[in-house]
């Protein structure tokens, strides 16, 4: 399914560069423009080094992401998707094993749990946040579970507290899905910092992108960054010679270069996203809709990053292709949860078994939220939302929002 994929393979020609009436989801060119030069050099370096797998560039990006967040160890690898699975890998979890996480989010938090024989064992998320309901988990929980992989949705903090202590009190360990919150906080504590690894992504459409794939493993525990580092290299600390079998996922220094010059620019990047939440919520309560469009909720202690802005109305599909037809971009994260997926059929969930979940796909629309949105066009997406709702004449709030 991939929807986040997808929808940024098709950011390009929806830019509003060249067009000023279309508002895409998301406008990677318009962030491009901003920081050309630096890109540039940084690609130019790398290709006139030749050095292309590992070394100085690939260093440097992982000390200054340690840095950044406040870790010990900072690791990458080719993807958000491999810094799951190497985590799971690190931890030796396969086959037997269970592993609790949300059935709402992307496809690859559950994929890397399957993908090595464990068993995803899904627990319904909180309405507000779209998040785990820390209230499922401990019922969830049997002797077979070894893990629990909170998701940040959106840019959200999951509710930390409370799994550290079910997770602390049952022996099991926490992994973090932190790759749509690069940079959001919860009581103070950076994402991906807070639980035993947190697992980064960036893929073009996450608040801190590359020109391609690639992903980070953070921790502060010494052994696990050992096994990390040993696994995203077949195995090998020093050449041909294999102490455990690994797998090829490694960041691409031309990938690093980019990304250390877009880490500087992340601070303005996330503040900018939480400028234009703000005016979304201004404009929605000018128009006396704050009630009836299902505003995202921020949880008391936690900073929300917006890598989406969700709103959830009853009349979300009709919604869609109407702002569609205005010229206005949104996507809908995620149509389907995870349970209810062919590739997840195996597990024999129903329609019925995380109905909390199921609600949320049904309603939830996220608005362009990227940081070079201006106040006219967000105006321009309230009004014809707005205009929409006027025109439906009823109330479209969910019961569930
Ligand atoms: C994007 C994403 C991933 C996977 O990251 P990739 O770099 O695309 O492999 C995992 N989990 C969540 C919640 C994501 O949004």
């Amino acid at each position: 399914m991939e929807a986040t994929k997808a929808e940024s393979l098709e950011t390009g020609p929806q830019s509003t560069v060249g067009n000023k009436d279309l508002i895409p989801l998301l406008d990677l060119k318009a962030q491009f423009t901003s920081i050309r030069d630096d890109v540039l050099k940084s690609v130019t370096r790398v290709i006139e080094s030749q050095q292309f797998i590992l070394g100085p560039e690939v260093s440097a990006f992982e000390s200054e992401m340690a840095q950044t967040l406040g870790a010990k160890f900072a690791i990458s690898c080719a993807s958000g998707s491999d810094a799951l699975l190497l985590t799971l890998m690190a931890y030796g979890i396969g086959s037997g094993d269970e592993v609790i996480t949300t059935p709402f989010t992307f496809v690859a938090t559950a994929g890397s749990i399957a993908r090595l024989g464990a068993r995803p064992v899904f627990v319904d998320i909180n309405p507000a946040t779209y998040n785990i309901d820390p209230f499922g988990i401990e019922e969830a929980i049997t002797p077979r579970t070894r893990a629990i992989v909170p998701v940040h949705l959106f840019g959200q903090p999951a509710d930390m507290a409370p799994i550290l202590d079910i997770a602390a009190r049952r022996g099991v360990l926490v992994i973090e899905d932190a790759a749509q919150a690069i940079g959001a906080r919860y009581h103070g504590a950076p994402v991906g910092t807070i639980a035993q690894v947190g697992c980064f992504s960036f893929f073009p459409s996450k608040n801190l992108g590359g020109a391609g794939d690639g992903g980070m493993l953070v921790t502060n525990i010494p052994e696990i960054a050992g096994r990390l580092l040993l696994l995203r290299s077949h195995g090998s600390r020093s050449k041909y010679h294999h102490e455990v079998l690994g797998m090829n996922s490694r960041l691409d220094a031309l990938q690093a270069a980019i990304l250390g010059v877009k880490l500087a620019h992340l601070p303005a990047w996330s503040q900018a996203r939480q400028r234009n939440a703000d005016r979304y919520r201004f404009f929605f309560a000018e128009r006396g809709l704050a009630d009836s469009v299902g505003l995202p909720a921020v949880e008391a202690g936690c900073e929300h990053v917006y890598n989406q802005f969700v709103i959830r109305v009853r009349d979300r599909d009709r919604l869609k292709s109407a702002l569609q037809q205005r010229g206005i971009a949104t996507e809908v994260y995620y149509p389907s949860p995870l349970h209810l997926q062919p590739a997840f059929s195996y597990l024999g969930h129903h329609a019925g078994d995380f109905p909390v979940a199921e609600a949320a796909s049904a309603e939830v629309l996220a608005l362009p939220i990227y940081p070079e949105l201006v106040e006219t066009q967000q105006r321009r997406v309230v009004e014809e939302v707005a205009a929409f709702l006027r025109g439906n004449g009823r109330p479209v709030r969910s019961e569930h929002a």
